[in-house]
Formats: structure tokens, sequence, C-alpha cells
């Protein structure tokens, strides 16, 4: 048997392959799955143009099959399988991609359900095993053929025995050593693990014998275990059916089986767009905050998919920090991917599909104050501290995006109020919104500086979170009105009084002085207060920063 050398760039190529394309070993299986899936497209795709051909959905499937003792792992298909010449071409030529080459030939425009493109994918299956076998018959072929190889060193290819269409890849995995374990690819748990994350939703049944176990005839207490073939994965992914079709509960399960919370989510969104870049979206809005939340180990991103195959398990740049407690997923056609489909090749679609989102997830929450305050307040516990920092975050950037999910702790309602009722409720000659800092609602109710305002009957809102203060001062106004610290100097109520302190000044004059001698160097200035009702004295701040605010500095690493 002649053995067929790799053209020397070949082998160079293979070697870089195997050892640095991909991140992570395990998705050797999701590559081999993908060609499978490709495979049985590729009879599906022909049938739709020969009428000799049916499709018969039940007969095609992938099959994974995993043998301990012999140390090899296979991964069989129905698909259209492979002629001599296109073994050669094929897998005998890196960085040809046979898939590709048919979506061209067949002009498949709309063929985004075959994964294939680079022609590199298989040769992942390197990375776990010394040797790779396939054997395969084509379609309206009859004979069958095996292809053989250990790696750079080129392949064999001979005449065998096959009856149906289709391939067969055997992999002989790799002994562990010391440091690299391969035991856990013929490990069924482990396999079934890695195909229900990175193959879940192909659209063709992965199926594997699996261990089940059953009660022992005639016993009520003794099991025994039995060997039964299962399909993986689920198929047809949650986000590609019809939205009517599914319930509240087929949502949360999602978010369960997922993992994306221990909780239960307040809501759930479903996108499916369909316009200048098509992906379909489940995002979910948790009401409790992850333990981590708000700490360095928290990561944002949620999953991303290419056509139903996982890309990125957490793609940070899907979603604003504000947001950061959104959970879910995204899958779309329309992205490019690098070569080791772990990465995208360019960024302006998922731009596009992170601004939609952005803007959606900013829609629902509205929507969510005005049809469900309780739950947006529970929600807002937990992250409306992360809404109150993304407003002055990036200089205030999108400060516009969040301005109306705001809510703050009103003196009137005795309860936390929006922004936009606030200022409904102003009264005519109301000019600014007013507020008050301090630790609690309780201290700041009893602050001397808020007298005035309150006794005027204007609402005050309490800022107890010490970004509170940074937020507003970056929002500057709402709807036009300006936000103004109780403690401020000129709080712009009443001109009569204003008459009546300065005639109080001019007359104890030399009072203030000594007293402004006597505190040197703990107050700027001793005045005559037009604030106060039932408190002899108040401390104020001079400028823009509110004492408050001046602790925060203070407290600040320089
Ligand atoms: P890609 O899938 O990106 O094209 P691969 O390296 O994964 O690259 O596969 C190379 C080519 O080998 C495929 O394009 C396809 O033509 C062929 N091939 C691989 N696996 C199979 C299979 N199971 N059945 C039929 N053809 C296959
Ligand atoms: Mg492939």
């Amino acid at each position: 048997m002649e053995k067929i050398q790799f053209k020397a760039e070949s082998k160079r190529l293979l070697d870089m392959m195997i050892n640095s394309i991909y991140s992570n070993r395990e998705i050797f299986l999701r590559e081999l799955i993908s060609n499978a899936s490709d495979a049985i497209d590729k009879i599906y795709y022909k049938a739709l143009t020969d009428d000799a051909l049916t499709f018969d959905k039940d007969s095609y499937y992938i099959k994974i099959e995993p043998d301990k003792e012999n140390r090899t792992l296979k991964i069989i298909d129905t698909g259209i399988g492979m002629t001599r010449e296109e073994l050669e071409n094929n897998l005998g030529t890196i960085a040809k991609s046979g898939s590709l080459a048919f979506k061209n030939e067949n002009e498949i425009k709309d063929g985004h359900d075959i994964i294939g493109q680079f022609g590199v994918g298989f040769y992942s299956a390197f990375m776990v095993s010394d040797e790779i076998t396939v054997i395969t018959k084509a379609l309206g072929s009859d004979e069958a053929y095996k292809w053989k190889s250990k790696g750079a060193d080129g392949y064999t290819i001979e005449p065998c025995e096959k009856d149906t269409v289709g391939t067969e890849i055997i992999l002989k995995i790799k002994e562990n050593t010391e440091d690299e374990k391969y035991d856990e690819y013929l490990e069924e748990y482990r396999l079934k693990a890695i195909i229900k994350k990175h193959s879940d939703f192909i659209r063709y049944p992965i199926k594997m014998e699996v261990t089940q176990s059953r009660l022992k005839e005639g016993s009520e207490t003794e099991y025994e275990e039995y060997k039964e073939e299962k399909t993986i994965n689920s198929m047809v992914p949650i986000w590609r059916k019809n939205k009517n079709e599914l319930t509240d509960e087929d949502y949360e399960n999602f978010y369960q089986e997922k993992h994306y919370g221990f909780d239960k989510p307040i809501k759930h969104v479903h996108i499916k767009a369909d316009g200048t870049i098509r992906y379909n979206a489940i995002l979910f809005i948790p009401e409790k905050m992850p333990f981590d939340y708000y700490t360095k180990e928290f990561e944002k991103g949620l999953e991303l998919y290419s056509n139903g195959v996982l890309i990125m398990e957490k793609c940070p740049d899907l979603l604003p920090d504000y947001f950061s407690f959104v959970k879910g997923m995204v899958d779309s056609e329309d992205l490019s991917l690098n070569i080791s489909r772990e990465m995208l090749q360019q960024d302006r679609q998922l731009k596009l599909i992170a601004k939609n989102i952005k803007n959606k997830i900013k829609k629902e929450l509205e929507n969510l104050i005005k049809n469900d305050r309780e739950k947006y307040e529970t929600f807002y516990e937990s992250f409306g501290r992360q809404l109150k920092f993304g407003v002055y975050n990036n200089f205030g950037q999108d400060k516009d995006v969040l301005k109306n999910l705001l809510m703050f702790y009103s003196s009137k309602e005795k309860k936390l109020v929006t922004l936009d009722e606030y200022v409904s409720r102003m009264a005519e000659d109301q000019k600014y919104i007013y507020y008050a800092t301090g630790e609690t609602n309780e201290k700041i109710e009893k602050l001397p500086q808020t007298e005035l305002v309150a006794e005027k009957g204007y609402e005050i809102l309490y800022f107890t979170d010490d970004v509170d203060e940074f937020a507003i001062k970056m929002l500057m106004s709402y709807k036009d009105k300006e936000f103004k610290s109780v403690s401020s100097g000129d709080l712009g109520i009443d001109e009569e009084k204003e008459k009546q302190t300065e005639s109080v000044e001019k007359e104890n004059k030399d009072l203030f002085a000594y007293m402004k001698d006597v505190l040197s160097g703990k107050v700027k200035d001793v005045k005559a207060s037009k604030r106060l009702k039932t408190h002899p004295v108040c401390l104020t701040a001079g400028g823009d920063v509110s004492i408050e605010m001046e602790k925060v500095l203070n407290a600040m690493p320089n």
C-alpha cells in the first residue's frame, strides 16, 4: 500500500492546528459532530433537487460509541459519505473545506445550516487521538474506503467493506500521561456533557448508549443497570421555536437547565430579529443577585451561538456593564467566525446585536416599572446600584438610557419613586428636584437642612447610597429640572426671607465674625440661615460638592 506524504507546509500547518488553534481540547467532538451534521444536511439539500432521492428525517442520525477496552471513540453518521477523491481532497488537504465547496457548487445561498467552512475542524481530533481511521461510503457509490492517519506523518487510503452510505470515524484515544489525561473522552457522562454543551442544537439526533438503572424484576429495593440508546441533544433550540408555542415554564426550565441562576427570573425576553442582522436571543432578568455580583470575580456575558453551535460561553461584548446582571444567549447565522470558531473575526455584527439588546432590555425594564411595580422594586433592590453606576460611568455616555430606570426614596411617598413621578408631582413654583444625603432614611429625616424644603411642601429624594449623588451630578437635570441638594447654599426658595436674613446678618455682624474666628479652619463662613425652622444651627456645603459627597471623596484612595 502506497503511503502518500503530506506536503511540507501541510505538516507545519497540522502541527500548528493540533497544538495552538483551539484553547479547549473537548471541542474535537463538536467539530466531528458538526461535520456529521453537515454530511446529513448535504443529502437533505440534494434531495431538494433530485427527485430520485427522498429525505426521510427519521433515518438520519449521528451516533457516538465509546469503547473503554479498546480505547476507541467512534463517531458514526448516515450522511453523504466521501468518495476516494473526496477523501484525498478533503481530509488529505488541510484547510480545504468540502462543505464550503458544496455550498458554492450547489449555489445554496441560504445554506446557513451547513457549519463547515475552514477545512480544519477534522484535524482537531488529533488533540486527543494517536490515530484516526475514517471508513466511508459515498451516496451513489458501491465502493467504500478506509482512510488512516497518525497525524503529521501522512495517511493511507484503501478499499474496504461498508454496507450503508455514511461515515464512521474511529479515534484511537491517547494514553494518559503524567500531565495530560485523556480517559475522560471515553466516559459516558463526560461525552454526554460535552455533547450537551456544544452540540445540543444540532438538528439531527446524536445517539449514545447510556447506562440506566431500574428496579430488579421481582424486587422492590434492588436496582440493576442496563444500557439503552438515547438521543442526547435536544435538537430544536427553544429560541428557534415560536413564542406562542412556549410557556413561562418552558423559559424557566431553560433558565435552570442552563444554570443561569438558582432563582426564578423575574422576566424573560425572547427576541427574533430579522432585520439588518438576523439573530435569536433569550434574555433573563434575574430576581436575585449572584453572590459574587459586586466582586471582581463576577463575569458578565451572554452565551453566543453561531447556527446552534456554541461559540463562546460568556461573550462580554454583548452587554454594557450596567446590564451585566442579564443572563441568556444569542444565536446568529450572520457572524463571521475566526478559524477556531471560538472568536469572531470582526465585531460589526456583534456591535449591532449588542445595541439592539441594550435597547430591548431598557424597554423591558421601563415596562416592568409600569406594569409590575413590585417586581421592579425587587429587581431594583439587587441591581439598582449597578444602574446608578451606569449613569455615571464612561462620563455619562449612557445616562439617557438609564435615567428613567432610577428610583429613590421619597420624603412624601415614603417609598421608592422614579424621577418621572417626582417631576410630575412638582409644585408650580418649585424650581428644583431636591435631595438630601445621609446614611439612612431615618437619619436624613432628622436633618435640619431638610426643614425649609419640607415646610414648603416639596418632596425630597433621600440618597443613602454613596453612588447616588455622583449619578445625579452626571445627569445634571431631569426633564429640564435641575437637582438641588438641601444642604447647598442657595435653595431657590423665598425671596422675602432673603432680605430678612440679610438684615439679621447685618445686625449680628460682630457675633458672626467672632464665631468664624473661633471656628477658624473648621468652617469657611458663618451666616444667618433662611432654611431653619426648629433647629438652631446647621452645616451647609458651599460649592458644588455636598457634605456627603465630600466624605466619599475624602475616603477615596488617591
Ligand atoms: P470544514 O468542516 O470546515 O469544511 P473539516 O476539517 O471539519 O472542515 O472537514 C473537512 C471536509 O471533510 C469537510 O468539508 C467535508 O467535505 C469532509 N468531511 C469531514 N467529515 C465528514 C463526514 N463525516 N462525512 C462527509 N464528509 C466529511
Ligand atoms: Mg468541520
